[in-house]
């Protein structure tokens, strides 16, 4: 999208332990140049790491975020984490509703939406992920989806600030598979025009990921699409080489 600048976003999932740091540390220091100045880098590690990683970019443009937080603020709710905590790390992003959640841990839209706001609260940047899964798409109910999940889970509240969209077909995750680089340029489209009917000039300017088997051999393609304005990657942002080889295809 023109004037958007996109984000390359990396989710560690339930992956690294303190020998992973090194990871960080090669892309901190990967991410510098003249692209750092267009193109803004983000790894989410799992919050053991959340501290000590973000002590590791404080030369760095590579931002720091978290994979989930609570919806209130504080309070009982063992095991926990709150955006404050991820703000309090300096952490500067936090993932909601992927799909991997809203599965194994029944998170519905409304729930979504209330840890947007929680988010904002925190002055954290929500990354919302949405997308269809396989039956919903061999249906022809994926852009029914898409504009359900994001009627329901993005806040009143949201701005190109303060909110990310990531459009992660379920089917794609994980599983080397993409959808065709028209009905990625038809899902993005679709989710412009939704976000600027509902938020105007912000909509305009929301960044919108695609999230699904981004890996360095496709992503110059997949990035070259319509309406995507960076990728949200899992499995191939565990490793620095991979990681940065996605970031340099801007
Ligand atoms: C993800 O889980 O956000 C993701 C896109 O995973 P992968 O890149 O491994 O498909």
């Amino acid at each position: 999208t023109p004037d958007v600048r996109p984000l390359v976003a990396g989710n560690w999932k339930m992956n690294g332990t303190r020998d992973a740091l090194g990871e960080i540390k090669a892309m901190a220091e990967g991410v510098v140049g003249p692209l750092a100045d267009r193109v803004d880098a983000l790894i989410c590690p799992p919050v053991t790491l959340l501290y000590v990683a973000t002590a590791l970019c404080t030369d760095s443009p590579l931002m720091i975020g978290a994979q989930d937080c609570h919806q209130k603020v504080s309070g009982a709710h063992t095991g926990d984490i709150s955006a404050e905590m991820i703000a309090d790390c300096f952490g500067t992003h936090v993932i909601l509703g992927h799909s991997e959640r809203r599965t194994d841990h029944a998170e519905t839209d409304h729930l979504v939406r209330d840890k947007a706001v929680a988010a904002y609260q925190a002055d954290l940047t929500a990354i919302i992920c949405i997308g269809e899964t396989a039956g919903e798409r061999d249906s022809y109910q994926t852009l029914d989806v898409l504009k359900r999940q994001l009627d329901g889970s993005i806040p009143d509240g949201a701005t190109a600030e303060n909110t990310v969209i990531a459009y992660e077909p379920v089917w794609a995750i994980g599983s080397g598979l993409t959808p065709t680089n028209e009905d990625i340029a038809v899902a993005h489209a679709f989710m412009r025009s939704e976000l600027t009917k509902r938020f105007g000039e912000e909509g305009k300017k929301m960044r919108i990921l695609y999230g699904g088997s981004v890996k360095p051999g496709n992503a110059e393609v997949l990035m070259g699409i319509a309406n995507v304005d960076g990728a949200l990657i899992g499995g191939a942002s565990l490793k620095a080489a991979d990681f940065l080889a996605i970031y340099s295809v801007y």
